[in-house]
């Protein structure tokens, strides 16, 4: 099922009724993106978020953190310290309203992509068509969320609101 939020449907399936791609849950409202911080719970994450406060009294700001509870669907893959997208949707529990929809960064795939080919001057008209190559085939995904989502950086918000 399509989300309308420019995420990619988990290539494993799962049987969780309450997964926005296999099962039947919808999902509206907004979207935040967060660091998991514990997946301690079975089918739920906690997705911490940081931000800063203005203080004008003493000219700082300082630094705030909100936790928010997340179903976290069978399909995806999750560990702490991963970065995810997680979208609102009806109340799933006492304190769940919200499903994480993608993985936006993990150092575990960080790890295995980082394998940079080494730079080889021997054919300059080879090297500009693999680098273009590469260009293409990456590029189209994180460009096209970026585009499609129009997000704005939440501390970039904070930042321009505040100043
Ligand atoms: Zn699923």
């Amino acid at each position: 099922m399509a989300l309308g939020l420019g995420v990619e449907t988990p290539e494993t399936a799962c049987d969780d009724s309450n997964c926005p791609f296999h099962g039947t849950l919808s999902v509206r409202g907004q979207t935040l993106d967060g660091v998991v911080a514990s997946t301690e719970m079975d089918r739920s994450v906690i997705v911490e978020r940081e931000y800063d406060v203005n203080v004008p009294k003493y000219d700082r700001h300082m630094k705030r953190r909100s936790r928010v509870p997340a179903h976290a669907p069978d399909c995806l893959d999750l560990d702490v310290g991963d970065t995810v997208r997680i979208a609102e949707t009806r109340p799933l529990s006492k304190t769940k309203a919200h499903v994480v929809v993608t993985t936006i960064e993990t150092t575990r795939q960080l790890a295995s992509e980082q394998v940079t080919e080494p730079a080889t001057d021997s054919s300059e008209a080879v090297m500009g068509d693999a680098t273009e190559g590469t260009a293409g085939t990456r590029s189209p995904e994180g460009e096209g969320n970026a585009a499609s989502r129009g997000t704005v950086d939440p501390e970039a918000e904070t930042g321009g609101e505040s100043a």
